[in-house]
């Protein structure tokens, strides 16, 4: 991973008295706000979420970083460009790539999980998933069994292990607690995850809730129950379940689809809280879901 020197100015103070002095100050820091034509590889400052959760990922893609004493856990690594982004966010804020202990995500697609080979690489991190995304995670690949397969980039594959976590199981390290939700759908190891977030005696619920959105190559039909049978009937249970999540703090691993960056950060003009965020996410989701039937039904795809 090349050697990042980008210190968002606002950041500079925290990360000297951390004792990264050693970093120079940016010639090109990335913006403190996203502009509006930004990719998956514009370069996005950190932000702080909510007491140890932080945003360290880029304009287009989220990768969260969630600190304890006893070590971090990030969620996401981007893709295999964005990894590098993630981690000068990371140094950025003052802290430490090597201090990571775990690597979960959201979904086995290469612009959340490309980079997860060079990150665990650089921290020694375990990674943790749902089966269906570890399968992806070892190979670099998806097969037919993705609505996307004929449209993927294949990645870097991990060359160690996976460990692998199921529906409602409880990722812990230090004071950390994060249970994985099994939403699957927009691919077979969909995953959201929940936690509880305090700042002092004001806690939070946060949902870093999964895509939902029914998208699809040309050959792949979300009411075809004869090539995947079940798969319909697990994605709309998936809705139900990421509606129903505790949910004060809603993320999502496409910045866009919350309105997160409008949400965090010195430019933040939208609450960061939203009563029935996840619920809302999951109409939309379902909405174009049932949209994308009718279009198969009518022949149109
Ligand atoms: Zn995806």
């Amino acid at each position: 991973m090349s050697a990042f020197r980008i210190l968002p100015p606002g950041l500079l103070l925290a990360a000297l008295a951390a004792g990264h002095a050693q970093a120079a100050p940016a010639a090109a820091a990335p913006a403190a706000r996203c502009p509006a034509d930004a990719g998956w590889d514009t370069p996005s400052a950190p932000h702080h979420i909510h007491g140890e959760t932080w945003f360290v990922g880029t304009c287009g893609i989220t990768a969260l970083l969630l600190t304890s004493p006893e070590g971090h856990v990030l969620l996401d690594g981007g893709t295999a460009r964005g990894a590098a982004l993630i981690e000068a966010n990371i140094r950025a804020l003052g802290f430490d790539l090597r201090d990571v202990r775990y690597i979960a995500g959201s979904h086995e697609h290469f612009d959340h999980a490309a980079g997860i080979a060079a990150l665990q690489k650089a921290s020694g991190a375990t990674v943790v998933a749902r089966a269906p995304a570890a399968e992806v995670l070892r190979t670099g690949r998806s097969g037919r069994g993705d609505p996307q397969y004929g449209v993927l980039e294949a990645f870097d594959p991990l060359p160690g292990e996976v460990r692998l976590i199921g529906d409602g199981q409880v990722l812990e390290l230090g004071p950390l607690r994060l249970t994985a939700h099994a939403t699957p759908g927009h691919t077979s190891g969909s995953t959201s995850w929940t936690w509880r977030s305090c700042e002092g005696q004001s806690c939070v619920d946060i949902a870093y809730a999964d895509s939902l959105t029914a998208i699809s190559d040309d050959q792949w039909r979300f009411g075809d129950e004869d090539a995947h049978p079940g798969y319909l009937a697990a994605f709309r249970r998936s809705l139900d379940a990421v509606a129903g999540l505790p949910c004060d703090i809603l993320v999502t691993p496409h910045p866009s689809a919350s309105d997160l960056l409008a949400r965090i950060g010195p430019g933040a003009d939208k609450p960061l809280a939203a009563p029935g965020a996840c619920r809302a996410y999951a109409d939309t989701a379902r909405e174009r879901l049932d949209r994308r039937l009718a279009e198969e039904e009518a022949g149109a795809r």
